[in-house]
Formats: structure tokens, C-alpha cells, sequence
């Protein structure tokens, strides 16, 4: 079947199947917390380091080696759990999760189990126009393992990676199809970077995810058998994991079989999942409470401090921008998609006198400053034009000392060259014309040199109106103020 056609007997199947069956989703999403060194020891966490030139005896395991608990970790960990509204545990444990892996020396990961640093939290989803919660079940610390490369016969191990503090964010049973779990991911994604927790590099396997997926009758209340699809590192390959697994459940359950309870790896080459293994209980993992490490204290200074730092979120800005400074939902979602357009935007709004202009900085920013950005590749904070400047510059459209048309040219040069925009204007003589007297006898003499378009405007060619418009613009070097000239043009013509 080709391709396009095979979508689309796809998409028509989904639609039937899900008038009877609800997907349940919960993500379990791992985030590297961006320290300079590792959660129990001292090696530094760097990307891209010859492999195994970061690591040290904890990280080896070495007998009789203690861990030591970067604190740092712990600060940015909370910042999340109290972005996200959790409850913050005073004193939480540290355990060891067992399991033997070539990439985990001691035999058992440093994780936390019954006693996590928070819970009961949500993330905000921007869905179409509108903010959805999905709550938390948890956010745990624990640490990372090193990577296995296996080539042919032989693997490879390499132990940068292992140590590395992450944090675990579980979501509640509450996500109800693929595009949600995918949006999941990115507000995720763009609350830790937001909070300058991680840099959530997917590329770089900072932010990653495990998907549980189940289906259900609509109406039951009771979930039914998950499975759970492993190491998923890009927002499409949620999106197209979580579909092409709920798709394989209920073709399953339709034609009488059931689904089995298994972990299964997503193959986004392939765009399917395969059977890795049978999902292994709490109780395989022997989880006891970790005798090396003291209790994790969370006291009210330590409390006190994040938030006091703690910047306004995403999904109130997203809401403030519309409320207050009347945007569209696009242009608010867009804003609040990076803290650098968010920060910009407030940035431009303080600077800017008087408070109804919000629809036209945002306008300025996003079309013209952030299209001159992107055709360099360069981000927000590159910009070398400084808030202030471009609300200098839209001051100068809003109160009709240049046309928006000018007003476009003016920032072109002042990206390009720094200077300012009323200096340029001057230097151009491109001041907008809006004195009646000046613009009626450009007008008139248009109108006098064109005989036959005005009998033809006059007859009821109104196509013709923008002729002269034209010719008026022309004359003046595009600097007649357009609506004066509309009107002007109007009573000359006399219709
Ligand atoms: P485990 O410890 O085995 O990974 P948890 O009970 O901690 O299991 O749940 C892990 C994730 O699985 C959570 O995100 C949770 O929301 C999700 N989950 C649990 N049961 C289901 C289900 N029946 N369908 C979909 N997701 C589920
Ligand atoms: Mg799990």
C-alpha cells in the first residue's frame, strides 16, 4: 500500500477504535540536573569527555568508598518540586535499587523509594487555547547509570554517564492520548529549562522518557494491563510510540487476546515496538534504605531561598499575556514556548509607555525581530537590538512620525547597525507625511496628471483607487501617511 493511503486506513481505524476505547498514558520522564559534578562523588558531568576519563572510585564502586551527597543537585530538584506545586518531604531517604548491569559497578543504583523528595505536583499542558494539569504521582532523586555500546560480539562500557544526578518525574494515569503525552514532554521540557535546572538536551539523552500504556472500555473506571516502552528520546517518538502502541493494544483486545504486562523497546526506525522483557516487580529490585547516606533534610532556609528565586511559570504568563496585554493564544503560547521570548516580551512591555500596545510588541518582536534572529540562527538573547530600542522604534509607528512600512526598513538598519531609530529616520528624511496642506497637493496633482483613470474610478472601476494610492506613495517615497491619504484621495475623486 503506498504510504500516503496507509496513513490515512490508519487514521480512519484510530478514529473508530477510540470511540470505544480510552488510552490511559503515564510518563515516567528522566531529567539530568545540570551540576558541575556528579550526585556522590566528585567527578565532573560533561557530555562528549573521552570515554570513561570521568570517573572515580565511588563511581567504580570500589570497595570501601563512600558517597557523599552534592547538595547542589538537591537545590535544583526542589526548584521543580516547588514549580510544580508538590508537597516537599522535611526528611526523605535515599535506597539502593538492585539490579547487575555491566554499566552500574556497585550492583545497585542510588535512587529513592518509598520516601521521595516530593509529591502530589502537576505540570501545566497548553492544549489548543487552553492550560490542562496533569497531576504527579512523584519527583524522586537518583542517579545515573554509564552507557553500553554493544558492536558485534563485543560491548563497550563506558562510565561518564554513571553518577550524573537526575531527577524522576511520575506522572498520575491521567494522560488520555498520544499528542498529550508528546505535549507532556515539552512542557516539561520547556519548566526545566524555564528553571534552569537542565538544559534538557534530548540529543544529548538530558531529558528522556519511559511510557506506560493501557486502554479501557470508555466509562470503566478501572485501569487495565499496561505495558511500558522504554528510552524514548525525541517529542515525535512519544507522539508516534504512544500511538502505534495503543493502536497494537486494541487490535489485540478486539480480536480476543489480551495484553500482556511487558517492557518493550520502541524502534523509531522501524516505527514499532518489540518485547524486551517481563516487567520486573518493586520486589526484584530488593529496595532497602541506604546505610551510607544520611536522611535528606529540607529545612526552611533552604526552603526560603528557592522561593525567593523562583521566577513566574510558563503557564501563568501564558495566561497573563492574554489577559492583560490582550494577545492571541498562538502568539502567547509562542512567547511562553522559551523563558528568553518570555523575558524579552516583559522586558519590551516595560519599557514601552502606555499599556494597550501589547498585540503590536508582540507583533514586532515575533515577525521582524525574531525572523532577522532566525535568518542568522541566533537566539533571543543574541539579539542586538535591546528592548528599549525596538519600543523606541514602535513609538515612532504608533504615533505617526514614520508608516509601519518605514517603520520596517528603520529596524533593518538598526539590527544591522546599532543606531538609534529616531537618528536614522532623521538622517533618511523619511519622516511620515500627515500635514493636509502638503498631502493635497501631491494628491491633486496626481489625480490632475491621470485624466482617464479618474473618469475610469469615477465610472466605477474601484480597483483603480489603489492606483492612485500608488502614485501618491510613489510621489512621497512611501512617506504619506496611508489613511490621510485615503481619505484625501477619497474627497478628490469625489466618491
Ligand atoms: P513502576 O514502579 O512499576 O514503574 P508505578 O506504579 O510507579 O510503576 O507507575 C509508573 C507509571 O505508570 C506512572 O507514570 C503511572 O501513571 C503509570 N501507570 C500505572 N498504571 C498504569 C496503567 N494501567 N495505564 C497507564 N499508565 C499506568
Ligand atoms: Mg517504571
Amino acid at each position: 500500500m503506498p504510504e500516503q493511503i496507509e496513513k490515512q486506513t490508519k487514521q480512519t481505524e484510530m478514529e473508530r477504535m477510540l470511540e470505544t476505547w480510552e488510552p490511559v498514558i503515564g510518563l515516567e520522564v528522566h531529567v539530568q540536573l545540570a551540576t558541575r559534578s556528579k550526585a556522590f562523588s566528585p567527578s565532573a558531568c560533561e557530555f562528549g569527555a573521552p570515554a570513561n576519563s570521568l570517573t572515580d572510585p565511588v563511581v567504580l564502586g570500589m570497595p570501601g568508598t563512600l558517597p557523599v551527597f552534592n547538595r547542589a543537585a538537591l537545590e535544583l530538584a526542589l526548584k521543580l518540586g516547588v514549580a510544580t506545586g508538590s508537597q516537599i518531604r522535611a526528611r526523605s531517604r535515599f535506597a539502593r535499587k538492585h539490579y547487575f548491569y555491566p554499566d552500574q559497578p556497585k550492583g545497585y543504583q542510588i535512587s529513592q523509594y518509598d520516601e521521595p523528595l516530593c509529591e502530589k505536583g502537576h505540570v501545566d499542558l497548553i492544549v489548543g487555547g487552553a492550560i490542562k494539569r496533569i497531576k504527579l504521582e512523584r519527583i524522586h532523586l537518583e542517579e545515573d547509570a554509564g552507557k553500553n555500546t554493544h558492536v558485534g560480539a563485543v560491548s563497550h562500557v563506558d562510565l561518564n554517564r554513571a553518577g550524573v544526578p537526575l531527577v524522576e518525574v511520575v506522572s498520575a494515569p491521567e494522560i488520555t492520548s498520544a499528542e498529550e503525552a508528546a505535549e507532556f514532554m515539552r512542557a516539561l521540557h520547556r519548566l526545566v529549562r524555564w528553571l534552569e535546572i537542565s538544559e534538557a538536551d534530548m540529543e544529548k539523552g538530558q531529558l528522556r522518557c519511559d511510557a506506560n500504556v493501557s486502554i479501557r472500555l470508555r466509562g470503566e473506571d478501572r485501569l487495565g494491563t499496561r505495558t511500558e516502552l522504554k528510552n524514548i528520546n525525541s517529542f515525535r517518538f512519544v507522539q508516534n510510540a504512544v500511538e502505534n502502541e495503543i493502536l497494537r493494544q486494541i487490535r489485540i483486545v478486539e480480536s480476543g487476546g489480551r495484553v500482556t504486562r511487558e517492557t518493550r523497546l520502541w524502534d523509531a526506525d522501524l516505527g514499532q515496538s518489540a518485547p524486551m522483557r517481563s516487567k520486573e516487580e518493586a520486589n526484584d529490585y530488593r529496595y532497602f534504605p541506604d546505610p551510607d547516606l544520611p536522611p535528606l533534610v529540607v529545612d526552611g532556609a533552604l526552603m526560603g531561598g528557592i522561593l525567593k528565586k523562583l521566577p513566574e511559570l510558563p503557564a501563568a504568563r501564558f495566561e497573563r499575556y492574554q489577559k492583560q496585554h490582550g494577545l492571541a493564544v498562538d502568539d502567547a503560547r509562542t512567547l511562553v514556548s522559551d523563558r528568553g521570548l518570555a523575558d524579552y516580551f516583559d522586558a519590551l512591555v516595560t519599557a514601552h509607555p502606555g499599556d494597550r500596545s501589547g498585540r503590536m510588541l508582540a507583533n514586532w518582536m515575533l515577525t521582524e525581530l525574531l525572523g532577522a534572529l532566525n535568518a542568522e540562527g541566533k537566539e533571543i538573547t543574541q539579539s542586538p537590538v535591546p528592548a528599549a530600542t525596538l519600543s523606541a522604534l514602535i513609538v515612532l509607528v504608533e504615533n505617526g512620525t514614520i508608516s509601519g512600512k518605514i517603520g520596517k526598513e528603520i529596524f533593518a538598519e538598526t539590527y544591522q547597525t546599532g543606531e538609534a531609530p529616531l537618528a536614522i529616520v532623521d538622517r533618511r528624511g523619511v519622516r511620515q507625511i500627515s500635514d493636509e496642506a502638503a498631502l493635497w497637493e501631491v494628491i491633486d496633482r496626481v489625480v490632475a496628471a491621470n485624466p482617464k483613470q479618474a473618469d475610469g474610478y469615477l465610472a466605477g472601476k474601484d480597483q483603480l483607487f489603489g492606483f492612485f494610492v500608488g502614485q501618491v506613495m510613489k510621489e512621497t517615497q512611501g512617506r504619506a501617511n496611508p489613511s490621510m491619504t485615503s481619505d484625501l484621495l477619497r474627497k478628490r475623486l469625489g466618491r
